[in-house]
């Protein structure tokens, strides 16, 4: 048996799709009621997930994001496991939940114990520096999941990102010039993603796991390309920081941090929640300051305009986050503004594109 039916669900919108199942030499294919691939699994990432006795649910190894099958026809669901060389429907798999069950629970009465010595949100800022690459990553993948439902309340995909046509692709040639050039100078453990997104705000904000978003609006705001590269310099302090984890762990609270333990950030409220609250709340000044200063030094590390950071953030009235809402004559903006200009080195600076790549980045939304 080599095909069968489905129920496929992307992960990213609740919608259930029915759709053929195609079992091909080296992968599992899933095609639309159109006709259309939706996705091609290999048979080494498939993964059982728990379901009802009478269904087999499959998702991929690895994979933040709830994208999952369901088969209900008993004699196909065993042609599929059959090639799925990581599920075993013998009863190990049972014997090793059993084995993790234990160690969450392990996991659980310890993280009760360090929240009751410290406090969420102390606990939260002294977890986030210590979390592995890779868990920040996958913690930063739930997260852009729920965010981009946030912000992409049409549910354009990847439409939601600029610099993917190819009116846009001089655009995004120029933006990853100037990432590559502050990411030189910052030496980060975790390689950024930054890309510029469908919003008219001029905001721009970083997530856990190294992902920066800038906004359209800001790109439209800025008028030199040593302006957008000093925000995103500051963003990358937030990541240098682990601003967006602290701000998610405390956020999500207890229930993110078994889930923290648990290994499992997605499909929770937990992350709901969390993101929610990093798009609708700010930074502390502190934090803002830390990232400005951190911002300005990698400026200057990178021989950009420092001064470039400090008039962007003037523009923008120190609104470098969404929910931020201080004025531009606010003192604080003047502040952090004076700041930034106070450590700007005497030397020359280089810009970061020159004229007609500056004109490419301005057009990265414009497909
Ligand atoms: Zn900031």
């Amino acid at each position: 048996m080599t095909s069968g039916a489905g129920i496929y669900f992307d992960g990213m919108t609740s919608a259930r799709h029915d759709v053929a199942v195609v079992l091909s030499p080296d992968a599992l294919q899933i095609a639309g009621g159109d006709g259309r691939w939706l996705a091609a699994w290999t048979y080494d990432e498939l993964e059982e997930m728990a379901a009802p006795a009478n269904v087999l649910r499959l998702g991929r190894r690895g994979n933040a994001v709830l994208e999952r099958l369901e088969i209900f026809d008993a004699e196909f669901a065993a042609a599929v496991v059959a090639r799925a060389v990581n599920i075993d429907r013998t009863g190990t798999r049972q014997r090793r939940q059993r084995g993790s069950v234990i160690g969450w629970s392990v996991a659980a009465t310890a993280s009760l114990l360090l929240v009751a010595w410290f406090g969420v949100p102390a606990l939260a800022a002294r977890i986030a520096p210590l979390l592995p690459v890779a868990v920040d990553r996958k913690l930063g993948d739930a997260v852009d999941i729920q965010m981009r439902g946030m912000l992409d309340p049409r549910n354009s995909g990847t439409a939601f990102e600029c610099g993917s046509a190819d009116s846009e692709k001089a655009g995004r040639t120029a933006l990853d010039k100037i990432v590559r050039r502050l990411e030189a100078s910052a030496a980060l453990p975790e390689t950024l993603r930054t890309f510029v997104v469908r919003r008219t705000e001029a905001n721009a904000m970083a997530l856990p796991g190294g992902q920066v978003y800038v906004f359209r609006g800001l790109i439209d705001k800025a008028d030199t390309a040593d302006e957008v590269a000093g925000v995103i310099a500051h963003e990358i302090g937030h990541v240098a920081h682990r601003d967006g984890t602290k701000a998610v762990l405390q956020a999500g609270g207890l229930s993110f941090l078994f889930g923290m333990l648990l290994g499992d950030f997605v499909g929770g409220g937990a992350v709901v929640i969390a993101a929610k609250t990093v798009l609708q709340s700010s930074y502390s000044r502190e934090a803002e300051a830390a990232a400005d200063a951190y911002g300005a030094a990698l400026m200057n590390r990178a021989g950009g305009n420092v001064h470039a950071l400090a008039t962007m953030l003037g523009k923008i009235g120190g609104a470098t986050e969404p929910g931020m809402t201080i004025l531009l004559d606010h003192p604080e903006t003047k502040a952090r503004v004076a700041a930034i200009n106070s450590v700007a080195g005497a030397k020359s600076t280089t810009p970061f594109l020159d004229a007609k790549e500056w004109a490419a980045l301005k057009r990265i939304c414009a497909g």
